[in-house]
C-alpha cells in the first residue's frame, strides 16, 4: 500500500478584479475577509487562511467570478 500524502494549500493572496456587481454574497459568506460598500474589497487586516474554506466558497459563489484566490502548496 502506498503512503497517504496530504496536500495542504495555503492562500497566498486574495484579490477582487474589476467587475464586481455588489451582490453582497462574498460578505455574507465570509464577513471577516470581505466587505461590500460600493464594490467588494478584501479587508486589509484579514488573514484569509483563518477561514480558507469560506474564502474559497465565496470565490466559487461569486456570480461574476471576480474573486481571485492565489494558493501555494505547503
Ligand atoms: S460575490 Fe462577487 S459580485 Fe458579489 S459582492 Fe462579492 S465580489 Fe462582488
Amino acid at each position: 500500500m502506498l503512503p497517504r500524502i496530504s496536500v495542504v494549500k495555503k492562500i497566498k493572496k486574495v484579490r477582487i478584479v474589476p467587475g464586481c456587481i455588489s451582490c453582497g454574497s462574498c460578505e455574507a459568506i465570509c464577513p471577516s475577509v470581505f466587505v461590500v460598500t460600493d464594490v467588494a474589497r478584501v479587508i486589509d487586516a484579514a488573514d484569509p487562511n483563518t477561514e480558507s474554506e469560506m474564502v474559497r466558497e465565496a470565490a466559487d459563489m461569486c456570480p461574476v467570478s471576480v474573486i481571485q484566490v492565489d494558493e501555494e502548496i505547503e
